[in-house]
């Protein structure tokens, strides 16, 4: 048996409560400003219970940033990613892309007084596929999936059939409606999402969305794997006509920038996101 309450104080700020009978662990931590109000949820959900683990699918700043505030509140609690999440995180150039992200999220939700914590951002145990983290009723198999990033995984329990995703199988931005957000590789995305759909998944936890559950989960995935393939075949014919990168961005915007999408992505982020999932479904390779 186990729980998943979302305890993201504000959209995009993507961090979820997973518990066991035994075991607790945050699901990604959001971002820095938001990071005392997600504190004071999980304290309320956990009621002096420990935190064991901080898991973390990627290295993005509205899914790590609050992971410093939780350790200092839960020093027993192990930041959990991959190895190539860790290698990112240790890097200056890195936390100041990080740490501007993150002024720019908190000055639109109107915060300018929060605690920049990112110098201590820390990665304690890293992971490689098939690894598996212990949280008693769950055994958290790591699966690697590349496409959003180099560096994000899932996690999946084969008896609960629970799958903790992450954006490399897209974010959900209408009914049937999935974004692709392979900003660094199509094919590995189109993989990942092959590789899961594979999977038995009766509960599905969807980054900035929620949990799934039944038949909802293979047909979000199929969802998934329709809008990847139909988006890039959309952008290709667009190319081919000779549409201009401005024309190809509105294209996108039109298709998946949704009151859904623009709640966990102001409209700069989305633009930016757009211009690296362009570049790769365009790729001669692809
Ligand atoms: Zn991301």
């Amino acid at each position: 048996m186990y729980t998943i309450i979302p305890v993201g104080p504000v959209s995009g700020s993507d961090a979820f409560l997973l518990t066991t009978s035994t075991h607790a662990a945050l699901f990604d931590t959001g971002f820095a400003f938001a990071a005392k109000a997600m504190l004071s949820s999980v304290a309320s959900h956990l009621g002096g219970r420990p935190l064991q683990y901080i898991l973390l699918t990627h290295s993005h700043y509205d899914h790590v940033s609050g992971s410093v505030a939780v350790k200092r509140r839960w020093p027993e609690a192990q930041v959990v990613a991959s190895a190539y999440a860790a290698k990112i995180l240790a890097k200056e150039s890195a936390r100041d892309v990080i740490r501007t992200m993150n002024e720019h999220a908190a000055r639109e939700h109107g915060v300018d007084d929060y605690e920049d914590l990112l110098a201590e951002l820390t990665v304690d145990r890293t992971v490689v596929e098939g690894d598996v983290v212990d949280m008693g009723d769950l055994q958290l198999r790591v699966l690697e999936l590349p496409g959003h990033t180099r560096c994000s995984i899932g996690f999946y329990d084969e008896q609960a059939k629970l799958l903790l995703g992450c954006e490399t199988l897209g974010v959900i931005s209408g009914p049937e409606l999935v974004m692709p957000c392979c900003l660094v590789d199509y094919d590995s995305t189109r993989q990942a999402i092959a590789r899961v759909r594979s999977l038995a998944v009766d509960s599905l936890l969807v980054p900035h969305h929620g949990l799934l559950e039944g038949e909802e989960c293979q047909r979000f995935l199929a969802a998934a794997d329709f809008w990847l393939a139909e988006t890039r075949q959309r952008l290709q014919a667009a190319h081919g006509q000779g549409k201009s990168e401005e024309e190809m961005l509105q294209l996108l915007k039109q298709q998946f920038y949704t009151d859904l999408t623009r709640r966990c992505q102001p409209e700069p982020a989305f633009d930016l996101n757009a211009s690296y999932i362009i570049a790769q479904m365009l790729k001669k390779d692809a």
